[in-house]
């Protein structure tokens, strides 16, 4: 990226009412077939819009066609049956009914690249797009085939790599893994976590990420945060793993955390996808707020190494409030561009 603070955000947005009950995880569509495939395609274009109009400068699909960041994408692999539910602890914090692994999991066909080729038929700009990452893909199955999460990690990663790859030769610029699971299970990061991801992003030449954060506004993650304490130093487990990876870019959670700013120094020399925008409330920043953080940020990343974006997804808000975050976001980073450039 030439430009100086590339905005970004980390992934989804809010869907249109016409498409999916708004502000709702794993919302059910509202129309079937053919009509529901060309409706995920005026969303996707939407969604860009919205965000070109809001002046972002790195766009994503917004996550349009999917009905959830994890599950979507293992509906589509084989070795897993969705009628087959069981009841699981996600990220050792609520429970969930999820589907069950039964046997070998593969891919027999790209899950997004067609979605990626439209998006990147409907724009010059640089593109993101989001996978999830081997050890949240676990984190959400109950597995009676493998029965070791090191190994059916290390399948997914094989799969992630062969979309991931795919993703790149129709034009995607940055290829970003969620793994939310990554401020959970430390011992698991870095025994085979980060070596996993490692091998989902195997070959490709593209720019490549990994978006950790402490999940959706959703009354779970929030209760959660609750017990945290006054200091949310997660990241310091993780980061000294990340930062000898081969992954270019961390996205991490900011602005409203209490991560303490300074843990950013344990992945010096990385590029860092800076929240600066909370998704858990409502109230949107003022462009001041957006800067303050991006300032504070600035003491621990090179100013050609930042980049401002949001702390998580924000599929669960409402459209307008959305809005006014991708506005603010925009406006914040111009702000410190130009104190830099002066
Ligand atoms: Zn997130």
């Amino acid at each position: 990226m030439k430009k100086l603070l590339p905005t970004s955000t980390a992934g989804s947005l809010p869907k249109p009412a016409w498409l999916a009950e708004p502000e709702k995880l794993w919302s059910p569509w509202k129309l079937q077939g053919e009509e529901l495939l060309d409706a995920k395609r005026d969303a996707l274009r939407l969604s860009l819009q919205e965000q070109q109009h809001a002046g972002i400068d790195i766009v994503s699909d917004g996550e349009q066609t999917r009905q959830h960041f994890v599950t979507t994408f293992i509906e589509h692999l084989d070795g897993v049956d969705f009628a087959k539910r069981e009841t699981v602890r996600i990220r050792n914090r609520y429970d969930a009914s999820v589907p069950t692994v039964v046997g070998a999991v593969s891919r027999q066909k790209p899950v997004f690249v067609e979605d990626a080729r439209f998006l990147r038929s409907q724009t010059d700009q640089p593109i993101k797009w989001a996978l999830p990452g081997p050890m949240t893909m676990i984190d959400t199955l109950y597995d009676s085939h493998y029965k070791s999460r090191e190994k059916l990690a290390w399948e997914f990663a094989v799969i992630l790599n062969q979309e991931a790859r795919e993703l790149e030769a129709a034009g995607v610029d940055i290829i970003q893994f969620d793994e939310p699971a990554f401020n959970v299970f430390f011992d698991e990061v870095n025994d085979w976590g980060v070596a996993t991801l490692e091998r989902a992003i195997e070959g490709l030449k593209c720019e490549t990420a990994v978006h950790i954060c402490y999940g959706y506004g959703i009354k779970a993650n929030t209760d959660w945060k609750k017990t945290l304490g006054s200091e949310w130093r997660q990241y310091e487990e993780t980061f000294p793993k990340l930062q000898a990876s081969n992954i270019d870019i961390v996205s991490l959670e900011c602005h409203n955390a209490r991560v303490p700013m300074d843990l950013i120094e344990l992945i010096r020399g990385k590029k860092v996808m800076v929240g600066a925008i909370d998704v858990a409330n409502h109230a949107i920043e003022t462009p001041e707020e957006v800067a303050a953080t991006l300032r504070r940020a600035l003491q621990f990343v090179a100013a050609d190494k930042l980049y401002p974006s949001t702390n998580c997804g924000m599929a669960p808000l409402p459209r307008d409030v959305a809005r006014g975050k991708l506005h603010a976001l925009s406006a914040g980073a111009e702000m410190v561009r130009r104190e830099l450039q002066v």
